[in-house]
């Protein structure tokens, strides 16, 4: 895997405009990428119906380009990728290794065991065993999910352990940490899992670089590549950006939304700069392209930064207007 050359790619979620903690993983993305002398690829994950408007989506390659983050190939729009998504849900059924699943959101909340580390639930594995019998009556009653069924957790096929760029070796068993999971909603919806595992193959990339709310999909991810027969990319997950009180950025922070910054006459060269200082990769107040960073891009500089990045008062640009 080594010598592969990079292919990258920037797969935003078009339910809202970019701010600035989605736009700090893109750039280390495309610095990753642009640094090894790499590709980048643009896919739109639109697969939930309420994220498929193209006007956002455009706005958001739109705020990318301005930043001068640019991209080889693509977009991909996964709104119009099913048929691929279907394909390989088939072959793991072939595989019998998914089953219906009837249990509603509040059945699952009754029977499944919290997760103490990231708070998501393990499916317990209530609908694991149905028979024909029952399977057929539940179905008259309400449309099944799809869910994919995890080793045992003495089965040692179901450790997935994988060394991060910047976070380093990760191991998770399964079973215990997140049981069977979904591939397919009960309203149809391919879940994001599966979606991200088909694309990322059938694109060709190597290497994904996306933010650290993540890290804890890829041994999800890396069992469904072997499953379906793919191998895996490398990953890199990159400390997440949080507000002074902690709280991590989200599209509620209209401030640091990437429309606002700029209707408030900033320039890429500012917004790059601003977040380069954030790991060390510019000084603080310089303002520098995303094209001159390229060659001070290194790994090194994230891996002293893996916990969340605080935007403390001082040392935030005033992005907003300082009458909000
Ligand atoms: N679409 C996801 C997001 O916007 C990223 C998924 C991924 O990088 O695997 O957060």
């Amino acid at each position: 895997q080594t010598n592969q050359p990079v292919v990258g790619r920037f797969a935003p979620t078009p339910s809202g405009r970019m701010h600035l903690g989605n736009v700090f993983s893109a750039l280390m993305a495309w610095l990753s990428a642009r640094s090894a002398g790499g590709r980048m690829i643009m896919r739109v994950e639109d697969l939930d119906p309420r994220a498929q408007d193209r006007a956002v989506a455009g706005l958001l390659m739109d705020d990318l380009a301005w930043l001068g983050l640019d991209w080889d190939e693509g977009p991909y729009f996964q709104s119009e990728r099913g048929d691929l998504y279907a394909k390989a849900i088939a072959q793991l059924c072939e595989q019998g290794l998914t089953y219906p699943c009837f249990c509603t959101r509040s059945e699952l909340h009754a029977a499944t065991a919290p997760h103490a580390s990231d708070g998501t639930y393990v499916y317990q594995g209530t609908c694991r065993n149905l028979s024909p019998k029952e399977i057929a009556e539940k179905s008259r009653l309400r449309a099944p999910a799809t869910r994919l069924r995890v080793p045992n957790e003495d089965d040692p096929t179901g450790t997935v352990s994988f060394c991060d760029i910047v976070y380093g070796p990760c191991s998770e068993v399964l079973a215990r940490e997140c049981g069977d999971f979904l591939v397919r909603r009960s309203d149809g919806v391919v879940a994001y899992q599966l979606a991200v595992v088909v694309d990322d193959a059938l694109i060709g990339v190597t290497q994904v670089v996306r933010g650290h709310d993540l890290l804890g999909s890829v041994p999800r991810q890396m069992y469904l590549q072997r499953k379906l027969g793919f191998s895996s990319p490398s990953y890199a997950h990159v400390p997440l950006l949080v507000g002074p009180d902690g709280r991590r950025l989200s599209k509620r922070d209209h401030d640091l939304d990437l429309g606002v910054i700029r209707e408030n006459g900033y320039s890429p060269r500012k917004v790059i700069g601003y977040l380069a200082s954030l790991v060390g990769l510019a000084e603080k107040g310089e303002e520098v392209s995303a094209d001159e960073l390229v060659p001070r891009f290194s790994w090194d500089a994230l891996r002293k930064h893996r916990a969340d990045i605080v935007m403390e008062h001082e040392t935030l640009p005033p992005f907003a207007d300082a009458s909000r």
